[in-house]
């Protein structure tokens, strides 16, 4: 496996200096990690490229193996994970085992399940008449080198959950973490060194951008989570070299909710759906859009659920609801759209301001009298506030929902779950959750990927394996005639007999 250790200035691409991680409910430093050059990455990339091949011809059992004693490993280690997650991330100690923990435990037993099944060869059948008789196949090789890129609001999921159906693949990876968050990586690598993963088929490649951009250059293909901003940047830099990338970006998810709602469902899911994590989720709800007969019923019980939140440093299970805000400069992003909302007429009912002490917190905010000249209902805010509208139908609600660059996830609300299938089908997102919200992720079969500006490919399903392998094509003639009728020489009176054959087989304007 491959090290992030100690780097000296160097002139030929070498790391500069090393990246202190802090821990944001406290303020305090908490470690140092390498700062990698791209002389260093490309190093990683080498080795890992020298150890990828075995690692392939392992096979699917051989790496299942793996991926299932990782998975004791971390169930034998989960405090330790628990904790390492939450001191650089300061979420609360349940966010981190319900959306990280228990998501690395299910996505290393589904890939170690499932892989195979995805990957194994597909007899195809095709109605050309050129090809009857031959033996049609396609199958899968893995890509060699992975480089995932991932974001700081969820180092385990959305960083090291991404190594691994690349590795299932028979890939081997580079990780790079973000520079904010990039303990947990470190550890999950020690963890799957622990489960017998061979040296150097994970490495870690700690930095900032630079790092991702060297990552970018010397891997086969781009497994990218993060803003849309550096989504492009990713993706203009891998098209010189044609590299595939795969991009989970941004996203402004809607919450609509109808009149014929059950309330009390709506409004904990509303309150759970923007809060939990502190609001820092890719699919957490960023807006709701409220029918105006239940509107003040709706905010009042919203209102309610969030005054009773409890925030904090989360110190254990059951400390706090609430936890603290990752990135530091997340948190004027979180200012500016409450104070822009705020300065165009809308009201912070609850919260509103930062909070106090040497951590870095944003108060659960629930904001009303909104609008769509509000930053915080059109910008991506990533923080703990919940602005809520009032419409005057499911048609207002949905046109206001898709007005949006983003088109991540959804939910809609509604005792008519037929009509609330319907309205899911008109919202332009990747994924919709009637009477749900965020809950299609544990769903590992089912594809998750953003439309528009969230994003392009997705994870999970069969598309979530298959974009880390090469796709072949094999064609097997087991006749073998001395000639076939498309070989040269071309001859006019094969010619014409064959064009009245096509005649009689599509002259037809109906279905055959
Ligand atoms: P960023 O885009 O800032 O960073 C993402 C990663 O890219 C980090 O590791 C970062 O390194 C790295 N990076 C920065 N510049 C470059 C570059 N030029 N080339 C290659 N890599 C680079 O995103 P955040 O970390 O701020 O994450 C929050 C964003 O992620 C939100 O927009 C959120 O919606 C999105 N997200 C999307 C998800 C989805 O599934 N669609 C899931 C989770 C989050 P460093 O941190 O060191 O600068």
């Amino acid at each position: 496996m491959g090290t992030t250790e100690t780097q000296a200035p160097s002139a030929n691409g070498a790391a500069t200096d090393g990246i202190a991680v802090e821990n944001p409910a406290t303020g305090a430093v908490i470690a140092h990690v390498p700062d990698l050059g791209p002389g260093e990455v490309r190093a990683l990339a080498e080795r890992a490229r020298a150890a990828q091949p075995a690692w392939a011809a392992l096979g699917f059992d051989g790496r299942a193996q793996v991926m299932l004693r990782t998975r004791k490993w971390l169930m034998d280690n989960a405090e330790r994970v628990i904790e390492t997650i939450v001191s650089e991330t300061g979420k609360s100690w349940e966010d981190a085992q319900s959306a990280e923990l228990v998501y690395g435990a299910s996505a290393l037993s589904f890939w170690a399940k499932h892989a195979e099944r995805y990957l194994a060869d597909e007899r195809v059948r095709s109605s050309s008449l050129f090809v009857k008789g031959k033996k049609l196949k396609l199958r899968y090789e893995p890509l060699g080198l992975v480089g995932v890129i991932g974001p700081w609001n969820y180092p385990l999921t959305n960083s090291f959950g991404d190594c691994l159906p690349a590795l299932m693949a028979g890939n081997a990876v580079i990780l790079k973490p973000s520079e904010v968050t990039p303990l947990t990586s470190m550890l999950l690598a020690e963890g799957m060194r622990a489960a017998g993963l061979p040296e150097d088929v994970l490495a870690i490649a700690t930095g900032r951008g630079q790092t991702g951009s060297a990552v970018v250059d010397a891997v086969d293909m781009v497994m990218f989570t993060g803003s849309t901003r550096t989504g492009k940047l990713v993706m203009r830099q891998a098209a010189e070299t044609l590299t595939p990338v795969s991009l989970e970006l941004g996203g402004k998810d809607p919450m609509i909710v109808l009149a014929d709602a059950d309330l009390e469902r709506a409004a904990s899911s509303a309150v759970w759906s923007a809060f939990m994590n502190g609001g820092q989720t890719c699919i957490s709800t960023e807006r709701v859009y409220v029918e105006a007969p239940v509107y003040d019923a709706f905010v009042a019980k919203v209102v309610a659920k969030t005054r009773a939140l409890r925030q904090g440093v989360p110190s254990d299970f059951g400390a706090v609801d609430v936890g603290a805000i990752t990135f530091p400069p997340q948190a004027e992003i979180i200012e500016r759209h409450v104070q822009d909302a705020i300065g165009k007429g809308a009201k912070a009912v609850v919260g509103g301001h930062r909070g106090a002490g040497p951590g870095r917190f944003f108060e659960p905010t629930v904001l009303v009298d909104v609008d769509h000249t509000m930053e915080a209902m059109t910008e991506e805010t990533f923080g703990p506030t919940m602005p809520i509208m009032r419409v005057a139908d499911a048609e207002e609600a949905i046109r206001l929902a898709n007005d949006s660059p983003y088109g991540l996830g959804g939910s809609v609300f509604t005792k008519d779950v037929g009509r609330g299938e319907a309205v899911a089908r008109r919202m332009q997102a990747g994924a919709v959750n009637v009477n749900d919200t965020m809950i299609n992720f544990a769903a590992l079969e089912l594809p998750m990927g953003g439309w528009k500006a969230s994003g392009l490919g997705s994870r999970h399903g069969a598309g979530g394996i298959r974009k880390y392998c090469k796709q072949q094509a094999i064609l097997v003639s087991r006749l073998h005639p001395k000639r076939d009728v498309h070989h040269f020489p071309y001859k006019a009176k094969t010619s014409r007999r064959l064009l009245r054959g096509f005649r009689l087989l599509w002259g037809r304007g109906g279905r055959d």
